[in-house]
């Protein structure tokens, strides 16, 4: 592996372009707004779509715009299927609205609340801070309801718009029967009064609690429960309606005045359900509706992710492993319509070359001007904090894989004073900084979780009491004289890593052995294995005292 960066794709300008398109609109305030139905923990990938957001707001905000974000959590949909490691009854609450579920997990005041406060609560580590807009709540707002009504009186209109766009790729046969059934069709449900459902059945087989009839003089809707056969006709605002999905975005559009929503491309894609609220947008309210922004996904590809488990990779997941400032810079540097794959695997190189590319914005590296150019728009972007006016230098992270896993062998004051030693060789410094000092806990923890999760077994520096006897039984007399000759060596000075690096090469040759088996003697005695971290600094972070103890142990 070299920190060579294949996915270095940016075009410096899609911010800029988008921002563009974004002040055309011109309004008092700008709003940003982005959505996640709360169907279980959210993946991380989510969060390209907040971060996208967050760096219009930003960007808008830089320009003396009034600019806001603004997140909405849909969980008013009806419950279609449980993640695996729930444990309330399918068959209780199939059908009934996210929002009216208890929390089983005890802690909030319903199901979705609980995947909602889960996401939210990692919004500022992640440096936004958008405004949580409940989408149950939003349905109890006049403006909401006024909104369905809009669409009730428009329902002729909306049919005309979906038999355009849905059955746009039908065959005859599949468009007249889908032209039939949107006769009746009204583009809102009902929650039941009596049974709290807005559909029966489960995946495959779901029938809505469509209205059946709207009295415009009356302001009256008609339905029928397709659960409970409950019917009953009742005021417009003394019901709990929803409207379906691909109104409900219009609708909320409208009420929200959006000026700008990021999509995912299976929503975003020529025809789909972005175009058809656009087109809503513009025949049923009356004006444009917010500039699209398509992006493409993000994937985590390396080790298992265990959502075979029903574990999900939440934002949480990917703090307790990497920064957010390098999950920022991995959806940011590449153009939104393209697709970011994240290494999991690779995170300690990425985290490499995120800070190489921290240093150039600093201009601390001779690089090219291109790349100090796009560090000086990408970086801001990427920073969670406002950006600082000098640069806190950084403990190497792979350092900080090696040194994590070795808190059972070292006090944290050693492990501590290795990590300023290292900070100073590699920085060049005298003095390490409070706000240095103050990453390090960190770093070390999440390179910690990282190896346990992700990391391959060369990665893996596991140090066992002692060495074991059936390591210590194959040595030789040339491989003791080898290490007896060591330990005089070690035992004089205090080497730094590179005297150390070379005293193991000059001893193996004074008592004329290969190196090679000199560095494989070393391994197993300190890890049992062949072959392991580069063992001058290994042997360093080990401490003197230690390593010749050890050496000592099998002689
Ligand atoms: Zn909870
Ligand atoms: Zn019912």
């Amino acid at each position: 592996m070299t920190s060579e960066d294949p996915q270095e794709e940016f075009s410096i300008h899609w911010i800029r372009d988008l921002v563009d398109k974004v002040v055309e609109r011109d309004p008092d305030e700008y709003l940003i707004v982005t959505g996640k139905s709360m169907s279980g923990s959210v993946h991380i990938g989510f969060m390209k779509e907040i971060i996208i957001a967050d760096v219009i707001k930003r960007e808008l905000q830089v320009l003396g715009k009034k600019a806001k974000t603004v997140f909405i959590s849909d969980d008013y949909d009806p419950i279609r299927s449980f993640p695996p490691s729930l444990t309330l009854s399918p068959d209780e609450y199939m059908g009934v609205p996210y929002s009216d579920a208890p929390d089983p997990h005890g802690c909030c005041e319903s199901l979705s609340a609980h995947w909602t406060n889960e996401l939210v609560e990692a919004f500022p580590e992640f440096g936004a801070d958008p405004e949580v807009v409940l989408q149950s709540k939003l349905y109890e707002t006049k403006e909401m309801i006024d909104a369905v009504r809009i669409c009730l009186e428009h329902t002729e209109t909306i049919r005309e718009i979906l038999v355009e766009y849905v059955a746009r790729d039908f065959d005859d046969k599949q468009k007249a029967e889908y032209i039939e059934s949107m006769k009746t069709w009204y583009p809102a449900s009902v929650i039941c009064p009596e049974c709290g459902r807005l559909q029966s059945g489960g995946k495959g087989s779901i029938v809505p609690n469509r209205v059946t009839a709207y009295d415009k003089e009356n302001d009256e809707v008609s339905y029928k429960c397709a659960h409970c056969g409950h019917s009953d006709t009742g005021k417009l605002d003394k019901l709990r309606l929803k409207l379906s999905w691909r109104v409900d975005w219009p609708a909320k559009w409208h009420v929200m005045q959006t000026t700008c929503e990021p999509a995912g491309k299976d929503h975003a894609v020529k025809g789909g359900s972005y175009d058809t609220g656009l087109e809503m947008s513009r025949r049923v309210f009356g004006w444009s509706g917010p500039v699209k922004v398509p992006f493409e996904w993000v994937r985590l590809a390396g080790r298992d992710m265990g959502t075979s488990k029903g574990n999900v990779f939440t934002p949480r997941s990917w703090l307790n492993i990497a920064p957010s400032e390098l999950f920022r810079y991995m959806v940011l540097r590449t153009d939104l319509e393209k697709a970011n794959n994240i290494q999991t695997d690779l995170i300690p190189d990425l985290v490499d070359i995120y800070e190489t590319f921290e240093r150039t914005y600093y201009g601390l590296d001779d690089v090219d001007s291109e790349k100090q150019d796009f560090a000086k728009v990408l970086y801001p972007n990427t920073e969670v904090r406002p950006v600082s006016d000098e640069y806190i230098p950084k403990l190497s992270f792979k350092f900080a894989v090696v040194t994590s896993q070795l808190q059972e062998i070292l006090s944290e004051d050693t492990i501590l004073e290795r990590c300023y030693d290292v900070l100073k060789k590699q920085h060049n410094l005298t003095d390490i900084s409070t706000e240095t000092k103050a990453l390090i806990p960190t770093r070390l923890s999440r390179a910690l979780h990282w190896v346990k999760e992700f990391g391959s077994a060369r990665d893996i520096v596991e140090v066992p009491e002692n060495v074991p006897a059936d390591i210590i039984s194959t040595f030789t007399d040339d491989d003791k004289h080898f290490l007896s000759k060591l330990v005089e060596v070690l035992h004089i000075d205090e080497l730094d890593e590179d005297e150390i690096q070379s005293s193991i090469f000059n001893t193996a040759r004074e008592v004329d052995i290969k190196p090679k088996r000199a560095f494989l003697l070393l391994y197993r005695i300190l890890i049992s294995r062949k072959s392991g971290p580069r063992l001058g600094p290994f042997l360093k972070l080990l401490g003197n005292d230690w390593v010749l103890e050890r050496i000592r142990s099998v002689l």
